[in-house]
C-alpha cells in the first residue's frame, strides 16, 4: 500500500515536471505570410506569427501581389507605335485607340507613300489601300481567365503593336484562309479586306522587316480580352511546351519582370502550307469589343 502511495505520487510530479517542462519549452515565433497564389511569396499585408509552418503562408514577405491575378506589366505598352496608337490608364482598365495605320513598309500603302514598296512576298496585291481608321478597346488592367473560353469572330480580335488590328483565321464568315488568299500578304502577314488593313499571319524573316516578331520572343499585340501576344518563342529561345489550346500559359514575358503573367504565344505551327497563324484559338478571359 505504502508502496502504491508513493509510485502515484512520483507518478504525479513526473507528469506536473513533464507538463511544465513542455510549456516552458522555448519557442521562438516568426511571422507567416499569407501566400494566395502559391507563388512561395508571401502577402506583406496578410500575416500570423506561430512557431510552426502555416498552411498557405510562407515566411517570407515579397509578393507584392498575391491575389493570383496579375496586371499586365505596363512596360508592355511602351513598345506600340506612339504615332498610331493612344493608351490611356485609369484605374483598374486601361484603354487602347487606334488609327489601325502601321509603322512599316508594306505593298497596301499608297504607291506615293514613303513606306510603300513591291509585294516581296506573296504573289499579288489585293485591292485596297492602307487607310486611317479608328479601333478602341478597353480592357481590365488585371485580366483574369474567365471560366468559358470564347470563339473569336470577324474583325479585330486584337490590335498590334504596330497599331494595325489583328484578324483570326477567317476571312469571311465560317470560311478559313486558303492559299489563294495567303498568297495576298504582304511581309508583315497583313493585306486589305473591308474592315482595312489587319493581319492573320506573323511575318515573314525577309531583310524589309525591320521590327515584326519572325520566330522570337517579341510583343506582338494586346487580344481582346486584355492578355499579351508574343512570338513563337520564351526569353529563353525555347518554344514554349505547356501551351493551352489557345496558345496560352503562365510565365515570365520580356515585360513581366519575373513575375509569372498569363500570355499568348503564336503557336509554332503551320496552318495552311508553310503560314503561321498569329491567333487562331479561342479567347480565354473575357473578350472586349473592339470597336
Ligand atoms: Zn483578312
Ligand atoms: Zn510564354
Amino acid at each position: 500500500m505504502k508502496f502504491l502511495k508513493y509510485s502515484v505520487i512520483t507518478l504525479l510530479y513526473l507528469a506536473i515536471f513533464f507538463t511544465s517542462c513542455n510549456e516552458e519549452e522555448p519557442c521562438t515565433e516568426i511571422t507567416w505570410y499569407q501566400d494566395a497564389d502559391g507563388d512561395g511569396l508571401g502577402n506583406p499585408d496578410i500575416s500570423l506569427t506561430s512557431c510552426d509552418p502555416i498552411d498557405g503562408y510562407v515566411d517570407n514577405s515579397s509578393d507584392v501581389n498575391d491575389s493570383g491575378v496579375t496586371p499586365t506589366p505596363l512596360s508592355a505598352f511602351d513598345e506600340f507605335n506612339s504615332s498610331s496608337v493612344t493608351i490611356s490608364f485609369d484605374g483598374d482598365e486601361i484603354t487602347i485607340v487606334s488609327t489601325g495605320i502601321p509603322n512599316h513598309t508594306s505593298c497596301y500603302w499608297e504607291e506615293t507613300e514613303d513606306l510603300y514598296i513591291e509585294q516581296n512576298f506573296g504573289d499579288h496585291v489585293t485591292p485596297g489601300k492602307i487607310r486611317e481608321g479608328s479601333y478602341t478597346v478597353t480592357v481590365s488592367a488585371s485580366p483574369e481567365l474567365a471560366n468559358q473560353s470564347s470563339a473569336t469572330g470577324l474583325g479585330a480580335i486584337g490590335i498590334a503593336v504596330t497599331g494595325a488590328p489583328i484578324y483570326n483565321d477567317q476571312e469571311r464568315q465560317n470560311m478559313p484562309l486558303d492559299v489563294e488568299t495567303a498568297l495576298g500578304f504582304d511581309y508583315a502577314g497583313g493585306h486589305v479586306g473591308p474592315g482595312g488593313y489587319h493581319y492573320h499571319i506573323e511575318a515573314a524573316d525577309v531583310a524589309e522587316n525591320k521590327t515584326l516578331s519572325y520566330d522570337d520572343e517579341s510583343l506582338v499585340g494586346i487580344m481582346a480580352d486584355g492578355f499579351l501576344l508574343y512570338g513563337r518563342k520564351e526569353m529563353d529561345g525555347s518554344y514554349p511546351s505547356d501551351l493551352d489550346e489557345s496558345g496560352g500559359h503562365f510565365g515570365v514575358t520580356p515585360h513581366s519582370n519575373g513575375e509569372e503573367i498569363y500570355h499568348y504565344h503564336i503557336v509554332n505551327e503551320y496552318y495552311v502550307n508553310s503560314y503561321i497563324l498569329l491567333f487562331g484559338g479561342d479567347l480565354k478571359g473575357t473578350p472586349n469589343t473592339i470597336f
